[in-house]
């Protein structure tokens, strides 16, 4: 039908959409209300389209005067829409939204009331693509952005979605390779114990160079590492280098603490985490109370029951365990309270700006508060002014890191860093 519609298309020398959609959280309604809910779902779904694209209903006429629209189901929860004919790129939003409201009305099965949103996204013939492949792909593509921004809206393909898909793809595959090309290395950044007033800790951070790519942030690897299940080999090398490296520190009389490192949630619940931190320490001969796992909410609120066991696991060997970005992901605090936690990080977002906005002051504050209170330690991250640091020593924080006492440091610039602070 594409096909066709595409030929008719090029001959008339008029635009063609296609909508691609997707149900937003289809799967969990599968998951948990079975498979025969699902059913009826897709069917009173595709009922709602074809009622939605009606050429007898006013909106559709003006937009698609010289042809019918076009619904199929792909498979799954994705259905298209082929839109022949349309003069402007607009007239597919027209199509989009009246789908996507119509769609987003309550259903009612029985007792239960369901609510499945939409994400759609929107291709054009000829700007996005020429071939019914490539507009297909790319009018996924931009659902998948409708999806990734929260889904219930539609997106227009763009050539920068291409971009960053293209990239991605290139990326992953450098990335599969990366650690067996060596082109991983660490920084570590100290931190500060206020009361004691010495450097005493470091976190470790993880730094990519490619040939190809050159330098990329981890704020983008790391989310792709995590996406492809390739952070279980890289977390697992860093963790052994960051061992190896503070063990040898230590030898050399440096007297950390702490060395704090980041672990994923796909880490965390991967079969054997625990015992494979065992073994790295073991095998390094570090002190694991001076190793610092570094753990998201994120990573705390799914699959609470194995998330606990995995922690107690941890604590038996001995590591002390901190929630990152703390106060950023909208948990449950009295969950969060159950686990066995040794130390709060207090995001960046709060400690930045701290001087123009008293609300952030408020939250840093509260956090504090609320940590000593239950016997964890507060440190506070990104820490970049002079008032910042006050503000933390006023309101009794223990640590603190951020560029204004160190920016994170390559090995031998910690190293010397270290030694002349100890001296
Ligand atoms: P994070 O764990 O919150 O790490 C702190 C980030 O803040 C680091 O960015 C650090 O360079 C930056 N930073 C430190 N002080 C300041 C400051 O004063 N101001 C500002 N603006 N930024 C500061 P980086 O190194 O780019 O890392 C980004 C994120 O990537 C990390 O955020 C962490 O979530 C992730 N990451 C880095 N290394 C690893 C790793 O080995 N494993 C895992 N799973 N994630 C990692
Ligand atoms: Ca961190
Ligand atoms: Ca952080």
């Amino acid at each position: 039908r594409l096909q066709q519609m595409l030929g008719r298309a090029q001959r008339k020398k008029l635009k063609l959409g296609v909508l691609f959609l997707d149900l937003d959280g289809f799967k969990r309604i599968n998951d948990t209300l079975g498979h025969h809910l699902g059913d009826l779902v897709l069917q009173a779904t595709s009922e709602r389209l074809q009622k939605s694209i009606r050429i007898s209903d006013t909106f559709a006429q003006p937009v698609t005067s010289q042809g019918d629209i076009s619904l199929a189901r792909l498979g799954g929860d994705e259905f298209t829409a082929l839109l022949p004919l349309i003069e402007r790129n607009e007239d597919a939003a027209i199509v989009a939204e009246r789908i996507r409201i119509k769609l987003a009305q309550p259903m009612i099965f029985g007792e239960h009331e369901l609510t499945t949103t939409t994400s759609i996204g929107i291709a054009i013939y000829p700007d996005d693509g020429e071939t019914t492949e490539d507009l297909l792909k790319n009018a996924d593509l931009a659902m998948y952005y409708a999806k990734r921004s929260g889904g219930n809206m539609y997106c227009y393909f763009s050539s920068y979605m291409m971009e960053r898909a293209v990239r991605k793809l290139t990326m992953e595959s450098h990335l599969r390779k990366a650690v067996e090309r060596e082109e991983f290395c660490l920084h570590y950044q100290p931190q500060f114990d206020i009361e004691r007033g010495n450097f005493n800790g470091v976190e470790v951070l993880l730094r990519w160079e490619n040939k190809e790519l050159g330098k990329i942030s981890p704020a983008e690897f790391i989310p792709l590492a995590e996406e492809t299940g390739l952070i279980i080999h890289i977390g697992e090398w860093v963790l052994r280098k960051a061992c190896y490296q503070t063990k040898a520190w230590c030898d050399q009389g440096i007297p950390l603490a702490r060395v704090a490192v980041n672990v994923s949630a796909g880490q965390l619940l991967h079969n054997g985490f625990a015992s494979m931190v065992n073994s790295i320490l073991a095998e390094t001969m570090l002190d694991p109370g001076i190793l610092e796992l570094e753990l998201t909410e994120s990573a705390l609120i799914n699959d609470v029951d194995l998330v606990i066991e995995v922690l107690k696991q941890l604590k038996q060997v001995g590591v002390q365990l901190a929630i990152d970005d703390f106060g950023t992901g909208y948990s449950s605090l009295s969950r969060l309270m159950n686990f066995p936690i040794d130390r709060l990080k207090i995001d960046q977002a709060f400690v930045r700006n701290l001087e123009q906005n008293s609300d952030n002051g408020a939250i840093a504050t509260a956090i504090i508060a609320m940590a000593t209170s239950m016997n964890m330690r507060v440190t506070a991250e990104g820490v970049e002014t002079n008032t910042q640091l006050n503000f933390m020593k006023n309101k009794s924080c223990n640590d603190v890191q951020g560029y204004f006492l160190s920016k994170p440091l390559p090995t031998d610039q910690a190293e010397e860093f270290f030694k002349q602070k100890c001296k």
